[in-house]
């Protein structure tokens, strides 16, 4: 499998490299707004990391993806042992969202390394695990090393966006950079948690639940402020939405969540007694609020937009809704949200389907052997992710799709707080461990 003797030697400088990379990485501010008219940074991305990939002897491809330029993706396919078996996808988003500088301690895109930490937007969505890959891509072209099999490496755009300019649109326009793809890591897996002192959990994610962003419309009568005025768009919008977002959809335990539970009780003796499910899940601390959301489907307001003058009724108001919904349960949601909305709300959906797979099979032995060799007596356990990513776009190509980017973190560290917050920062060991998890992964699978 290598033409190393132990797959392990000289791995410290990977591991520094690791770091450089995804300091490096930080420092290019790739802000995605959501906007495709503001893109940043991606195409600068892209040409750092096929820069680095170049440097050891790849021939990186280039592709700018979706309907504006500049959203930049870099593929390379490195040759395995057994060019019959399919290809292992190791991706990552180069995008991240934006960050207010005036609230952070430290600049977002400074990338500092300080205090035992890499400092940045990004540090850990998800720049940190696109610089383990790519220091291990480079390690493995620089010292000849061959993996079982292909393993295709590719950083893209526009993730934060829902993908629709990035991997949605590579799947659509380009599947030939996923040829022979049969199996899938990315982001929010692989980290460790630690629910009971000294014994630490890392969470493989085998499940995401579906986007649905939900844009509603009501339509009414314009008319002056000062006026009786019973048909009001602005008011019929504001109790739909209310409605809406106080509603408590039902608990339906999914594979991922009841294998997850019963792997939690096994380690801790905690009960989840399903008449009192949302009270147990906060024993499990901060990443009950990622759990807690993977109980039932969720419909959170983000957005109202209405009116233009004070003394003006107008006849349009709007408002989108951030709607998760749990894998099988698309048209259930769908009936339950059109009785709480009722006739009169307009609704427009931009929607990704859900992600699920089971926690079995060589791919999953691999996470695990490669995880407890390097922290003996940890447990592997399958969990859902309540947001998306691009494994979304990936499942439509029969790609079977894990997020795995190992980190072994702090007891004490809010992990999930870090995603898409202020100060978001990766523990500089919780890097180096990483990388020397993948690299046993990597060379296994
Ligand atoms: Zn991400």
């Amino acid at each position: 499998m290598s033409t190393h003797g132990d797959i392990t030697s000289g791995l410290g400088v990977v591991e520094d490299d690791a770091v450089r990379l995804t300091s490096e990485l930080i420092r290019i501010d790739t802000t995605n707004t959501g906007d495709p008219d503001t893109v940043v940074g991606e195409r600068a991305a892209g040409e750092y990391v096929a820069e680095q990939l170049g440097e050891v002897g790849y021939d990186p491809t280039y592709v700018e993806s979706g309907d504006r330029p500049g959203r930049g993706n870099v593929f390379v396919r490195l040759p395995g042992a057994d060019p019959s078996r399919g290809a292992l996808l190791v991706h990552g988003h180069l995008d991240v969202v934006p960050a207010d500088a005036s609230e952070w301690s430290v600049h977002p895109f400074s990338g500092a390394v300080q205090d035992g930490y890499v400092w940045g937007r990004g540090a850990v969505d998800m720049k940190d695990m696109l610089g383990m890959s790519l220091a291990l891509a480079r390690r493995f072209k620089r010292e000849n090393i061959v993996p079982p099999r292909d393993i295709i490496f590719a950083f893209l755009a526009d993730e934060e966006a829902g993908g629709l300019q990035g991997s949605q649109w590579l799947v659509a326009n380009r599947p030939d950079l996923f040829e022979g793809a049969t199996e899938a890591i990315s982001e929010v897996g692989g980290f460790s948690v630690t629910f009971k002192d000294g014994v630490r959990s890392y969470l493989v994610e085998t499940a995401e639940k579906g986007i649905a962003w939900l844009k509603l419309k009501v339509r009414a009568r314009a008319g002056h402020g000062s006026m009786i005025h019973e048909d009001n768009a602005v008011t019929k919008l504001a109790a739909a939405v209310t409605r809406l977002g106080t509603h408590r959809f039902p608990i339906v335990l999914t594979d991922s969540v009841r294998e997850f539970l019963a792997g939690v009780t096994e380690i801790t003796g905690w009960d989840f007694p399903e008449d009192d499910l949302d009270g147990a899940i906060g024993k499990l601390g901060a990443i009950s609020r990622i759990v807690g959301a993977t109980l039932r489907d969720t419909a959170n307001p983000t957005m109202l937009t209405a009116g233009y003058k004070a003394n003006v009724i107008p006849s349009v108001a709007e408002a989108t809704v951030d709607c998760r919904v749990l894998p099988g349960r698309q048209e259930a949601f769908e009936r339950e949200l059109a009785e709480i909305l009722g006739p009169d709300v307009e609704r427009e959906w931009v929607s990704l389907p859900p992600v699920e797979t089971s926690f079995d099979g060589a791919l999953v032995d691999a996470m695990t052997g490669s995880i407890t060799a390097e922290d003996p007596g940890a447990h592997v356990l399958p969990y859902m992710l309540s947001g998306g990513t691009d494994a979304k776009a990936f499942q439509k190509l029969g790609i079977r799709c894990f997020g795995f980017a190992p980190l072994q973190l702090p007891a004490d560290l809010d992990f999930a707080s870090l995603f898409h917050g202020v100060d978001e920062r990766v523990p500089v060991d919780a890097l180096k461990f990483g990388t020397r998890v993948l690299n046993r992964f990597l060379l296994s699978s």
